[in-house]
């Protein structure tokens, strides 16, 4: 059993996906092949944005958005604190500050009442101008978006969506990575839509910045002229072969692998509600399940489910064993660490094998052996 079995989708696509590549070998259009400003047309109309730049992959999706935005040194950027480390890395990176801020356990997305405590925070004790919140759309669940909205209002503070894990999520008809005042994602393998390698991406709706954002992905080229460099940039491109094998990925992802995956989470919830604590999706949201995650009552509990179904050759993932105020990289960082949520996550959630070729049998096999362990 896989956890997130690509070899299957690859079967089911093989047709497809072999010919868009190989079209891809016979035109030698490597980069900038016109598959990658098609499947940006596609993936803006998919998401209800006017614009979408692809790149590299999606922590340069982070950096090109913050870039844009001339977010660093003296910034405060708010980042939840339970996520994948690029959420907070690209931040650092720049000569921002990060500030992470704790979880909300039932969403694993940012709390808005700790954002909130945070910014005030922050404005009474530092030197730092509150600038920027990263809203993480955690194992693809959109976060707040309503509350944080408004805080942000209130507090004039940028949203960056980081919606890596997050596509193919909605709150009512809004679709993720149109939230925010810039939105990005990741193709990398594993996420929601996955490519064959690296690739990345970033929404916006304002026409300044989607141009800058081009000319930033290439060397800050003018636009005209790759060889006139106006400003500093980055060498972050989509290349041709990912964009063909995404195009094929995404007519799968809108025609059935979307409805498949939240089909796997609702046979999951049937059969495990009771026995541990099953992800809560509020009215009105809508997951693109990047992961199924459970909660065990402890860690103690939560290892032993995991080798022992290890030992019944069922895979399972610890998203995340360590939060961001506890990695070494930002061991130097003055603020946060007040995140007892996060903390706690850490030490109780399980992620359980998910993807769109997850068969029934197999959800049946999966929680029979987790009701036995338990
Ligand atoms: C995967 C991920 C990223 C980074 O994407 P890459 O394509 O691997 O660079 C950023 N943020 C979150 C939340 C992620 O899960």
């Amino acid at each position: 059993m896989q956890f997130r079995d690509l070899k299957k989708q690859y079967q089911v696509l093989k047709p497809r996906i072999d010919a868009a590549v190989i079209q891809v070998m016979t035109d030698c259009n490597f980069i900038s092949g016109k598959q990658v400003s098609e499947l940006e047309h596609r993936l803006a109309e998919y998401v209800g944005v006017k614009y979408c730049v692809s790149c590299a992959n999606g922590t340069d999706a982070l950096e090109l958005a913050e870039r844009v935005y001339g977010i660093g040194e003296g910034d405060a950027i708010f980042v939840p604190d339970f996520t994948f480390f690029s959420s907070a890395e690209t931040v650092a990176d720049l000569g921002a500050t990060p500030i992470f801020v704790d979880v909300d356990p039932k969403t694993f997305n940012i709390s808005p009442a700790a954002l909130e405590k945070a910014v005030m925070k922050v404005r009474a004790l530092s030197g730092l101008r509150p600038r920027a919140v990263v809203t993480v759309d955690l194992f693809g669940l959109p976060a707040d978006y309503p509350a944080i909205e408004r805080i942000a209002r209130e507090n004039g503070l940028l949203i960056i969506e980081d919606g890596a894990q997050g596509f193919g999520g909605r709150i009512g008809e809004r679709r993720a990575c149109s939230f925010g005042d810039i939105a990005t994602t990741s193709f990398f393998p594993a996420k929601p839509l996955g490519c064959y390698g690296d690739g990345g991406a970033v929404f916006t709706n304002d026409d300044d910045i989607a141009a800058m954002l081009r000319s930033l992905r290439v060397h800050g080229k003018s636009e005209s002229d790759k060889y006139d460099n106006l400003r500093l940039g980055m060498n972050s491109r989509l290349d041709t072969i990912q964009a063909a094998v995404l195009d094929v990925k995404l007519t799968a992802f809108e025609e059935y692998e979307l409805e498949q995956v939240n089909r796997a989470a609702e046979l999951y919830s049937q059969r495990l509600a009771g026995y541990l604590e099953v992800p809560e999706i509020a009215g009105g949201f809508s997951s693109s399940w990047a992961q199924y995650t459970v909660k065990l009552p402890d860690r103690e509990k939560r290892d032993a489910l995991q080798k022992q179904l290890a030992a019944e050759g069922i895979p399972t993932m610890i998203y995340y064993p360590k939060c961001m105020h506890q990695q070494g990289a930002f061991a130097s960082l003055p603020y946060g660490g007040d995140c007892p949520e996060a903390e706690q996550l850490c030490g109780r959630v399980l992620a359980l094998p998910m993807h769109p070729y997850l068969e029934e049998a197999e959800i049946d096999f999966i929680c029979d052996n987790i009701k036995s362990c338990l």
